[in-house]
């Protein structure tokens, strides 16, 4: 089945793109279609988001899109920054590092044991004739005191496995691609679409 990915980062579609390897679907860029789409993310959730950016692509091109939404929840923070992880402090915050300093520097009075943390992603497969399939996932840690490694993008420096031993962006793309939110997520809808299959 060929799918359109809503999305421009190219992590994601790196990240997506290996774990669908093992699935039957192939993978094709918004941007390979010539569509260029920006959409405003005013859903209140993941779920609705990820809904926003999948009918805008479905709409654009009339295949059938694949579309995330996906964020750090914070606990000490009540669940900051969320569905606000890219825009996490700004506008004074610009980079990706700006925003983990920022994440630090709000986190600098809790103690290790109180910085849970969770990666968490939700997916849409949404069909052109209305029909979608919705799938989350997540991936549990810690909030680092400090930044370690150098894989990865966004908040992977000072997300922390403990089984791991080590941060996201230290454990490298195929690891992360196992156990991520993300990884999850899709592995959550394959299943889906396994019971699709047999309906
Ligand atoms: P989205 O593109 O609207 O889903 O925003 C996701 C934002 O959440 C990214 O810009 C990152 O700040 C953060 N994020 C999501 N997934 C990851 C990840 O795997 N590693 C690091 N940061 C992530």
């Amino acid at each position: 089945m060929k799918v359109v990915l809503a999305s421009k980062n190219p992590h994601k579609l790196i990240e997506i793109q290996e774990i669908l390897e093992q699935y039957d679907m192939e993978l094709v860029l918004q941007s390979e279609l010539g569509v260029d789409i920006d959409v405003d993310e005013t859903g209140t959730s993941f779920e609705e988001n990820s809904l926003l950016k999948a009918e805008a692509v479905v709409k654009a091109t009339g295949l059938p899109a694949l579309a995330d939404d996906s964020g750090l929840c914070v606990d000490a923070l009540g669940g900051v920054p969320g569905i606000y992880s890219a825009r996490y402090g700004a506008p004074a915050c610009v980079t990706d590092r700006d925003r983990l300093n920022h994440l630090l520097e709000n986190l600098r009075t809790i103690r290790s044991e109180e910085r849970t943390a969770r990666f968490v992603c939700v997916m849409t497969l949404l069909y052109p004739d209305g029909k979608k399939l919705v799938a989350a996932g997540s991936c549990e840690g810690y909030i680092a005191s400090e930044p370690h490694g150098a894989a990865g993008f966004g908040y992977d420096p000072v997300f922390y496995i403990p089984r791991e031993g080590r941060t996201f962006a230290e454990m490298g793309e195929e690891k992360k691609n196992q156990i991520s939110h993300r990884a999850n997520a899709l592995k959550r809808l394959c299943a889906l679409l396994d019971m699709e299959k047999k309906q």
